[in-house]
């Protein structure tokens, strides 16, 4: 199977070639050119094996210019029960509120507690390998700009992993004091991490800027090194997600939560919109989907574009308490507007065009149409985000994450709406720790303690909920990253930690 361009169909690589590569010449992202199709047997085959077995399954499908061997490989090295807590790295669990039932896909079971671990254990692997196919010989180098959970994420994922150099940059003060310190504290012999002197856009924009430096890239040529991508456009990113919803459905099954070939709703709280668009291709192969429920926070970017059409980032960007969904360009509906246009990719990179030039673009009405029959746009402010994880953790029992919590008020909207009660599947996206300062404002009426760790024991306490061990070892690790420059520096900072300045 070979992959096109959404910008222009007349780019055409392999699955290999997209994974290293990221991003396409002109700027669009890589999509396959078919989807494989699984009948209710093919699914129920995938009922019958363990997550690993799914995912190789799933992985072998797209991946043709990769052996059986090498897709054995890396899955059975990203997904183990030590890294994961269990077996299954995408557990369920059923709640139930008031007359709903809500699955509660946990996909936050790995290294740093986070979904973004789904796929950025396995994308080294892959990507290692696809570097070899392409690039023979070659060590990747991979720069990582973040505003939090990607860059821990990426670090973990690739620490120590042979032929790959990362370098991550956070903005000093736009991080959380919990992912600071899991940053700074990081493993691995290949790693560093650098804070900027700026926001989060800064550092984007600085290390696209060295992304595309002909000079450095020379130098890195020189020295046999390429760049390459860790962020979620990445394809080698998007498929391992795919996995996670079949798994989901396949357990439901198995569980007696629902028959074969019964529908189930999709709710997902959505930043890049990578996650919900994987749920999007899963469908697409056949897994029985009735509504996707895009929930946003007070950053409704996606809300009022999946209502009106209009995608229109010219408006106030709000900082909330669930920050990974703080984003006013969602990178993947790219992906979404190609396969909904039937693959015209003259109509999607005219829409990116006036996007980067004017800040918006409409859709035509047969799209919007179509969009508003599939999805169900809507948001949720920090106030109800709080009110939320109050209710749920005092009626449920259930501790839930910020971001989680906005697609259960997003979901719980659609259900007063609509009245539709198919059985739903809520992606949930972090641990409650990760976020321990506004989760237990949420739950607790007490008086708040004010170092980060006091908090998070804090919560443990209130809740008698485990803190999950890798933050828990968080408070006695030794800190081994503590540079700090600025944007103008960054240039200079990637050269001399890879040595060659
Ligand atoms: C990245 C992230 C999201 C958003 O996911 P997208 O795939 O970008 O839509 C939501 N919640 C958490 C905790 C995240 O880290």
């Amino acid at each position: 199977m070979n992959y096109n361009s959404t910008r222009n169909k007349n780019t055409v690589v392999t699955a290999s070639q997209a994974i290293a590569q990221g991003i396409s010449e002109e700027g669009g992202l890589f999509v396959p050119q078919s989807l494989p199709q699984y009948s209710l047997d093919d699914i129920k085959a995938l009922a019958a094996m363990d997550y690993r077995g799914r995912a190789k399954k799933i992985f072998a499908d797209y991946l043709s210019d990769f052996s059986a061997e090498e897709i054995n490989e890396s899955v059975d090295a990203a997904y183990t029960a030590e890294k994961f807590g269990s077996d299954n790295p995408a557990p369920i669990s059923y709640i139930e509120c008031g007359d709903k039932k809500i699955s509660v896909l946990e996909l936050w079971h790995g290294p740093t507690c986070a979904f973004k671990d789904m796929a950025l254990q396995i994308l080294p692997h892959l990507l290692t390998k696809s570097v070899k196919k392409t690039y023979s010989g070659k060590e990747a180098v991979i720069l990582v700009a973040t505003s939090g959970d990607t860059g821990k994420a990426a670090l973990e994922g690739f620490k120590d992993v042979d032929g790959t150099r990362m370098m991550v940059f956070y903005p000093v003060n736009g991080v959380s004091p919990m992912q600071k310190r899991q940053m700074a504290t990081q493993k691995g012999n290949n790693v560093s991490v650098v804070a900027i002197e700026g926001n989060f856009d800064d550092a984007q924009t600085g290390v696209k800027k060295i992304f595309t430096n002909s000079e450095i890239k020379a130098r890195l040529a020189d020295n046999n090194m390429l760049f390459s991508s860790a962020n979620s456009i990445n394809w080698g990113r998007l498929l391992p997600q795919v996995v996670y919803y079949f798994s989901a459905y396949c357990d439901m099954v198995n569980e007696g939560k629902i028959g074969l070939g019964d529908k189930i709703n999709v709710a997902v709280p959505t930043g890049n919109f990578g996650n919900i668009l994987a749920s999007f291709y899963a469908m697409n192969m056949g897994l029985p989907v009735n509504k996707f429920i895009c929930a946003s926070n007070a950053n409704n970017v996606l809300t009022d574009f999946i209502r009106t059409g209009t995608y229109n980032r010219k408006r106030s960007f709000y900082t909330t308490i669930s920050p990974s969904m703080d984003i006013l360009v969602s990178s993947n509906l790219e992906r979404l507007l190609y396969h909904l246009t039937g693959g015209d990719d003259a109509r999607v990179a005219k829409w990116m065009k006036e996007l980067s030039e004017t800040g918006s673009y409409t859709v035509d009405d047969e799209i919007k149409a179509r969009l508003g029959e599939l999805f169900y746009g809507g948001f949720c402010d920090d106030e109800h985000t709080l009110e939320t994880i109050s209710a749920l953790y005092k009626n449920e029992n259930y501790l839930s994450d910020t971001h989680t919590a906005v697609a259960v008020n997003v979901y719980d909207q659609y259900v007063e709406q609509t009245g539709d009660k198919t059985p739903v599947v809520l992606a949930s996206t972090a641990s409650p720790y990760k976020f321990a300062k506004s989760v237990l404002t949420a739950v607790s009426d007490g008086q708040l303690p004010d170092d980060e760790f006091a908090m998070v024991d804090a919560l443990s306490a209130q809740t008698k909920t485990a803190v999950p061990a890798p933050l828990a070892s968080l408070k006695d690790a030794e800190v081994r990253f503590t540079t700090e420059c600025s944007v103008d520096e960054m240039p200079a900072v990637v050269l001399g930690s890879l040595g060659i300045n």
